[in-house]
């Protein structure tokens, strides 16, 4: 998701209560200084407009959600939502996640959610697809032992490659499904996305996954 440049939008990011500055000066600091608790972290990758993690932050307040987002406008519009609802565990950063092992400590993160990930269709940026194995070496360093990620699409190439992904890197499908919304085991509690609400009512199925290093 990239929006149009919106002018000031950097600025705004910069003075909101609801983002963070300089992240990395938070690493292995979150409970304690960000949050004020010793709460589970939560974060998602690329959450766009930020509507899938509020709206699971206002069903769990004893979870504590790092939305990551690396481009100001869209980041803008999580802010805006954020001044709306106010959800006390709720954080934001505007970064690269290609950067994550600079801001989370190793075992500082509980679960890592990837939602509707830009699939970089061309062979030769493999890399920068958020399930590739890369990204799962770094997702290795943050996440507590038995933490997990969790990730859906609509993009079946970019869902068979992060299947594909998950042996190699040295960790463990847990459960898959093909029709989530049509599973009702896996699609029990599921709250929707921005994209799976708009690419399942085109009447795509939406996939799943779930890995661990449960296996390791
Ligand atoms: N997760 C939301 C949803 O499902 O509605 C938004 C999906 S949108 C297609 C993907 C988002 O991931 C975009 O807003 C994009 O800017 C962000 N993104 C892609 N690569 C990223 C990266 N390396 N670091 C941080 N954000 C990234």
């Amino acid at each position: 998701m990239r929006l149009r440049n919106i002018a000031g939008s950097r600025e705004v990011i910069a003075d909101s209560k609801y983002t963070v500055k300089n992240p990395e000066t938070k690493k292995g600091l979150w409970k304690k200084e960000v949050f004020g608790n010793d709460h589970k972290i939560h974060i998602e990758i690329g959450m766009g407009k930020g509507r899938f993690l509020m709206d699971l932050a206002e069903l769990n307040p004893d979870i504590n959600y790092v939305g990551i987002e690396k481009y100001s406008s869209v980041l803008l519009r999580a802010i805006q939502k954020q001044e709306e609802r106010q959800l006390p565990n709720v954080i934001f950063i505007r970064m690269d996640a290609e950067n994550i092992t600079d801001v989370f400590a190793p075992s500082e993160v509980d679960k890592i959610y990837l939602n509707f990930s830009d699939p970089w269709p061309k062979d030769r940026h493999a890399k920068r697809r958020l399930p590739s194995r890369e990204f799962l070496g770094r997702y290795d360093k943050i996440l507590k032992s038995d933490g997990v990620v969790e990730f859906k699409t609509d993009n079946k190439d970019l869902f068979d490659f992060a299947v594909e992904e998950v042996e190699p890197a040295g960790w463990t499908l847990d459960a898959v499904t093909y029709d989530l919304h049509n599973d009702p085991v896996m699609n029990e509690g599921n709250v929707m996305t921005e994209y799976e609400e708009k690419f399942s009512s085109q009447g795509n199925p939406i996939y799943k996954y779930i890995v661990s290093r449960k296996g390791k």
